[in-house]
């Protein structure tokens, strides 16, 4: 079968929502992956950073083999030998205090909101099912039907109703805008430190430190959403630690696993998972022994293996190169770390034929929503590589 097979087969049987690249992968190393027809990439999105640690990781690899040969699953009905590991190598990692595992980061953010309303309830004594809970415009944070309740993207909703209630958005990075939308109801505010899905946006300088400080004066948890800007990804474990802020809760995901396996997580103070009981809440495959494994392993390599430092060092080195092309398509360049969005000005004709140009050069990425063009590489890239990267991505933004 070639890629014209797949592709047919695909659009048959298989659901159509997405609209993928037309390039079918079969194998993958480190940073690099290979089509059914024997072409090479460089992978630069990473699953939308879920391959920080870069594709079949050797040393997760080995973990993963191991764990699924001796126990991958037993559910929460009995206790396994891994979960308390990676709970203890988490706390310890993060500084939270308590770690509840999930699966996908959709769930991992469900999880965070629940705990936030009964936080509310429990603990700073919102009257029953009146929890508010403030986002922000332009937020992804999955695509159930409670998170897609306070999307602000129209199609990710349409068709989708009725929502959850609940859920009140502000502008992103607009601090005031945060506390003017505050009630004596407010239990949360949800938020990325970066909005990677609505085109790499930064907020400005002191917003983290500042909505800490109003979430602090308020009584309302600040929920940092590090699913995709955490682990590494922007050159710190979590984004939030540019403005040395501490969330009361972390959702994490994607890259906790390397790439092998969906787990997810939501960090916290004892006093907000504290209020999970027995039966509160679940999950099936959640904190699974291979789950717990593998994100072990994980977390391990990311640490040891100074992939943060090489995102911090190299993502400069790429922003500043990103910076000096003189293209008349470019309308900025914007990122930290390993998470660039380059903009294009809108007479570009968008994002996707450049992504498609560059994968006809050998170079992997995605357009997020029309006009940005993500950049966002696995951790363990070298110097020579992100070069030979840069040189075609030079040559098609110059010559397109
Ligand atoms: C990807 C993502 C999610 C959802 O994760 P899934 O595993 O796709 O459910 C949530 N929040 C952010 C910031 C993300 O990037």
């Amino acid at each position: 079968m070639n890629t014209q097979d797949f592709i047919a087969l695909e659009e048959r049987y298989n659901a159509r929502n997405y609209k993928p690249l037309n390039v079918v992968l079969e194998r993958g190393e480190g940073i690099w992956v290979w089509d059914v027809e024997g072409n090479r990439y460089l992978d630069f999105l990473s699953a939308y950073s879920a391959l920080n640690q870069g594709h079949v990781h050797p040393r997760i690899l080995q973990t993963m083999i191991e764990q699924a040969s001796r126990l991958p699953l037993t559910s929460r009905a009995f206790r396994n030998d891994q979960l308390p590991l990676l709970a203890q190598e988490i706390c310890e990692l993060t500084g939270f205090d308590m770690m509840l595992p999930m699966n996908s980061g959709a769930e991992a953010v469900e999880t965070a909101l629940k705990a936030a309303r009964k936080w509310g309830y429990q603990v700073k004594g919102v009257p029953e099912n009146r929890a508010e809970i403030i986002t922000c415009h332009g937020n992804f944070q999955g695509r159930t039907i409670s998170v897609i309740s306070f999307s602000t993207e129209a199609q990710y909703r349409e068709g989708f109703g009725p929502f959850t209630p609940g859920f009140v958005t502000v502008p992103y990075g607009d601090a005031d805008a945060l506390e003017a939308a505050i009630t004596p109801n407010t239990v949360a505010f949800s938020v990325e430190p970066i909005q990677g899905e609505a085109g790499v946006i930064i907020p400005p300088d002191g917003y983290l430190r500042r909505i800490r400080d109003i979430c602090t004066r308020h009584n309302v948890l600040l929920i940092a959403d590090e699913i995709q800007c955490g682990l590494g990804r922007t050159g710190q474990l979590f984004a939030t630690d540019w403005e040395d802020v501490k969330p009361d809760v972390v959702t994490i995901g994607k890259a906790l696993s390397g790439g092998f396996y969906p787990v997810s997580a939501v960090l916290a103070r004892r006093d907000v998972l504290g209020v999970f009981r027995p039966g509160d809440h679940g999950s099936t495959f959640g904190g699974n022994p291979l789950a717990c494994a593998v994100a072990r392993s994980a977390l391990k390599v990311l640490v040891e293996e100074g992939m943060i430092e090489n995102a911090r060092h190299l993502g400069e080195y790429l922003k500043g190169r990103l910076e000096r092309i003189e293209s008349e398509h470019i309308a900025e360049v914007r990122g930290r770390g390993l998470l660039i969005g380059v903009e294009l000005k809108p007479q570009a004709g968008g994002a996707r034929r450049f992504c498609e140009m560059l994968m006809q050069h050998g170079l992997l990425c995605k357009e997020t929503h029309d006009n940005v063009i993500r950049f966002a590489p696995p951790l363990i890239i070298t110097r020579p590589d992100i070069d030979w990267a840069f040189e075609r991505i030079e040559q098609v933004l110059m010559t397109a």
